[in-house]
């Protein structure tokens, strides 16, 4: 039953497991997880390789099923949701960006970044000038017909958030979005991560980086498909070194 508070939660899980039957034994990846999530808030999701981080933010955006337990979306239940559903309510509330920025490498800059806007349905004007307007604050201007493929990765992962933002979605997913970055890249894609959550987008952010969890408001720590840590960062200094002590004791 959804509470009277489910106003200010956008996301809440209840008993979440997963289990993936792939070759060989099943491997029990989310094992039960009660999560909430409230409106602008910033949450990392930190824990080590194999933990089932990734399995947990699949299903906390439809992109895979959970075997039982039931997930809210800004108050509504999803467990009746179809594909086809899910497919929406990633175009319009949820937006997605993984460690290899899955653009598409034969469409520009530009079209990568528009075209969920005009498959959402925005008018082609105004899918321009939102584009324009993400790119100029991704520090992309002038990349617009560019391919993907002559980008650096760090330019790649800020299209590939431009993408994930152009629909304004409530929530934004991130599974690992500087996995594959140096460490320049990495700074500029965690500062613009802070910023667009200054603005007041709600993120979620997997990570196994605990430096990078530490410029959340929340840690979780995930171990072993379950959740071991709950932390709120609100009196910590940001990037405090105690920060990722506190997380490696989980690993
Ligand atoms: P993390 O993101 O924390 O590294 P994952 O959620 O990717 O963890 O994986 C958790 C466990 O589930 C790992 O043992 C992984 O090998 C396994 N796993 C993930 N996806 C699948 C899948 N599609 N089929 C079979 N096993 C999977
Ligand atoms: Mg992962």
């Amino acid at each position: 039953m959804p509470s009277p508070d489910d106003e200010e939660l956008l996301l809440r899980a209840e008993g979440l497991v997963k289990t993936h039957h792939g070759q060989g034994v099943p491997v029990h990846a989310v094992r039960g997880v009660d999560l909430c999530v409230a409106r602008g808030e910033f949450l990392a999701i930190t824990g080590p390789s194999g933990a089932g981080k990734s399995t947990l933010l699949h299903l906390l955006g439809g992109l895979q099923r959970p075997d039982t337990g039931t997930l809210w979306l800004g108050g509504e239940c999803t467990d009746g949701y179809s594909e086809a559903r899910w497919a929406v309510q990633r175009r319009t509330r949820i937006g997605i960006v993984f460690q290899f920025f899955n653009l598409v490498s034969d469409m520009s800059v530009a079209d990568n970044v528009e075209l969920p806007a005009l498959l959402g349905g925005t008018a082609p004007r105004q899918a321009r000038s939102r584009r324009e307007e993400l790119l100029a604050e991704l520090h992309l201007t002038g990349k617009e017909r560019g391919m993907p493929g002559e980008l650096s990765g760090g330019e790649q992962q800020r299209v590939a958030l431009a993408r994930a933002l152009v629909n304004q979605p409530d929530l934004l997913l991130a599974d690992e979005p500087a996995g594959s970055l140096d460490s320049r890249a990495t700074r500029e894609v965690m500062r613009l991560l802070s910023r667009i959550h200054e603005r007041g987008q709600t993120i979620v952010l997997v990570t196994h980086d605990a430096r990078l969890a530490s410029s959340a408001d929340r840690v979780i720590s995930f171990f072993d498909g379950r959740i071991v840590d709950d932390s709120r960062l609100d009196d910590m200094p940001k990037g405090s070194t105690g920060i990722a002590n506190s997380l490696g004791h989980h690993k």
